[in-house]
């Protein structure tokens, strides 16, 4: 989950890049990169290592004001200064920075070989930008749509074209990418996060979709060279969640806001203490079987909510590992309710299980913490979580906020099916309106577990056990 960010405006490009790599951080990265356009020609600097390496190289008076930057997380070669990104042809003609996989890499790689191109790099990035050359004709579009023709696999992609010095180019195929408009200046990123302090004003382009930015306009373009209008959102300004407050490291500030994001996804969904998830369309009358799917954590959760659903609905519950899924012929059907869980709303392997439970007949629901995002668009039904931005790559609080969620929608089904009555309903409430509380009093011996750390750092693994619900009475 590493990131990109781009800017074409009236303003310095520079700022902006860093400035939005900084907030790309949280997401995991092993090198940075930016290109900008200075003295009529691309500019590249890049660097393993924390972006302070990167702040050593890059010259902040460089005049631009249009660039592309990169947080890489390595897929293909190791974290190297030659193969963090940007990447570019022989001649810098092109400059691609690149989020995901392209699968047939090393295929393409081959014949471009033959076809006299000679690499720098060990990443499948790099194909992306000789094909850009190889493709290369007067019409910048055509060249790219060709490129995206011959590309397997997934895809974020920012583009800086030498012959274009005020455009920008982007295109997604399955991963994530926002475009940021204000009158004057666009953006384009990983995620809104990175630049939601200079806009709200958002486009959320689809797979293939092709767009060509300048300070002035957005021009969305599918394969066929058919403009596409452009719908934008509107996203709200985080200001809230990006500093640590008073604690060393973000995710100890996370830890500590547990009780409240908990206790903030629990109301949110409480009126008059009933529980209510607008816009659900599901019958669950006529759902035989659950599927929960996920990846990492969210897959973790998972598991609590087959535990509790299994116990309250006396449904067959089954968890899945969201990048297995699609390969391994999940029995499904419309009496089958898939759940599909992602803190960004944006997990590739997710969104894939997503659409193949969808296109196997599953009835969908999805628990995200992000508005807007890929898969609570794709799902049939969504329920958002509370929890804010989560800036450490390790979860915290997203993970006790779909907690929080399976809780209540396990309670939510056992009374639309009618498997509880009304008293054990409230005291079901009741109890999860306890767990803050409970939650803060483990927190309290924040000093005794710290310790109990600090006196195990010699292990590399630690098991831990546990048995029971946040609901005591299940
Ligand atoms: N696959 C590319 C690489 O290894 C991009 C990885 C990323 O998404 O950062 O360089």
């Amino acid at each position: 989950m590493c990131g990109i960010i781009g800017y074409v405006g009236k303003n310095q490009a520079l700022p902006i890049l860093i400035n939005g790599l900084e907030k790309l951080e949280y997401r995991g990265y092993d090198s940075t990169g930016i290109a900008i356009y200075s003295q009529n020609r691309i500019v590249i600097k890049k660097s393993q290592g924390r972006l302070n390496e990167l702040r050593k190289i890059v010259n902040m008076s460089t005049e631009s004001n249009i660039g592309i930057g990169h947080t890489r997380w390595a897929t293909h070669g190791k974290p190297s200064d030659a193969n963090s990104h940007p990447h570019t042809d022989e001649n810098t003609t092109f400059a691609v920075v690149h989020n995901g996989i392209i699968e047939n890499f090393l295929d393409l790689k081959e014949s471009l070989i033959k076809n006299g191109h000679t690499f720098k790099s060990d990443t499948d990035t790099e194909v992306i930008a000789h094909l850009l050359a190889q493709n290369h004709t007067d019409d910048v579009k055509n060249t790219i749509i060709k490129t995206l023709t011959m590309l397997k696999g997934s895809f974020a992609l920012g583009i800086m074209y030498k012959e274009t010095p005020r455009t920008l180019y982007a295109v997604r195929k399955d991963s994530p990418l926002v475009i940021g408009i204000t009158d004057t200046e666009k953006y384009i990123a990983s995620d809104t996060f990175a630049i939601s302090n200079y806009t709200q004003n958002i486009l959320l382009p689809d797979n293939n979709q092709i767009a060509e930015i300048t300070a002035e306009k957005v021009v969305l373009y599918d394969t066929d060279k058919h403009i596409i209008p452009i719908k934008t959102i509107k996203i709200e300004q985080n200001f809230a969640d990006n500093s640590k407050g008073v604690y060393a490291h973000y995710m100890m500030k996370e830890i500590m806001e547990q009780p409240q994001i908990f206790e903030k996804t629990v109301i949110s969904h409480l009126h008059n203490n009933k529980i209510v998830f607008e816009n659900l369309g599901i019958s669950f009358k006529s759902i035989e079987r659950i599927q929960i799917i996920g990846c990492g954590s969210a897959y973790y959760a998972g598991w609590v909510g087959k535990n509790v659903m299994e116990k309250l609905l006396k449904l067959p519950v089954e968890v899945c590992i969201a990048s297995e899924y699609r390969y391994q012929n999940p029995i499904t059907d419309n009496k089958t309710l898939a759940i599909l869980i992602s803190q960004s709303g944006e997990t590739a392997d997710t969104l894939a299980a997503l659409k193949e439970a969808i296109r196997l007949g599953s009835k969908s629901l999805a628990i995200v913490n992000v508005k807007d995002s890929s898969i609570s668009r794709e799902s049939d039904n969504v329920i958002y979580t509370s929890a804010g931005t989560e800036v450490a790559v390790a979860t915290t609080k997203a993970y006790t906020s779909q907690l929080a969620v399976l809780y209540l929608l396990a309670i939510y089904i056992a009374e639309k099916i009618e498997v509880i009555n009304a008293d054990e309903y409230t005291k079901y409430i009741e109890e999860l309106r306890l767990m803050p509380r409970k939650i803060e009093t483990v927190l309290k011996l924040n000093n005794a577990i710290n310790n109990i750390a600090k006196n195990n750092t010699e292990f590399s693994n630690i098991f831990y056990n546990a048995r029971k619900y946040a609901i005591n009475s299940l």
